[in-house]
């Protein structure tokens, strides 16, 4: 119980160091631009917590990033794009494949992006993977192949602690594996 509240802690500063690097990275390159956090049209975030067999996953995107759009779905077509997105984020390891290892989600969170989204519209989307791992000493890699299925993402901030230590990384729709070992 105690290591899964200190794990629950350590991923809120993730999330919460990634929010602060987003902003300075926003303030350098669209300075005048709005400013919302993270929230950046083109950028998602990845905060991953590897503990023992126990692989877990953040991820955060603005909604315009995965729909399209970032209201809440009016025509048919939309609907349909919505509900797409909800299955495909279920599937996990066609998302994300973990290579060398043999891993199962053990709960997938994924939070009703319209619930809060600002005064603006804008919106996000926000799930939480829950992996075991049945060999995690030999994971070498995982392959992010979220920019294949979603064209309008650009960049993806990586968040890491590994048994190793901690690392950041910046992958895009060329670089989109993670080096583990
Ligand atoms: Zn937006």
């Amino acid at each position: 119980m105690r290591a899964a509240v200190y794990l629950v802690t350590l991923f809120c500063g993730l999330s919460l160091s990634a929010i602060v690097y987003a902003q300075d990275e926003h303030h350098d390159h669209e300075a005048g631009h709005r400013h919302h956090g993270a929230h950046v049209h083109g950028m998602a975030t990845l905060d991953l917590v590897m503990d023992d067999d126990e692989l877990m996953m953040h991820l955060k995107s603005p909604l315009m990033n995965f729909l399209g759009f970032e209201h809440q779905p009016e025509t048919e077509q939309q609907k349909a794009i919505y509900q797409d997105m909800l299955q495909q984020l279920e599937m996990l390891a066609t998302l994300i494949e973990v290579k060398g290892s043999s891993c199962k989600a053990e709960s997938i969170e994924v939070e009703e992006p319209f619930a809060d989204s600002d005064e603006a519209g804008h919106a996000d989307v926000d799930v939480s993977y829950f992996l075991r791992c049945e060999e995690p000493e030999n994971i070498t890699e995982l392959k992010i192949n979220l920019f294949d299925v979603y064209s309008n993402l650009e960049t993806m901030q990586v968040q890491m602690v590994l048994p190793t230590g901690q690392q950041q990384l910046r992958l895009n729709q060329q670089r989109t594996s993670i080096r583990i070992q």
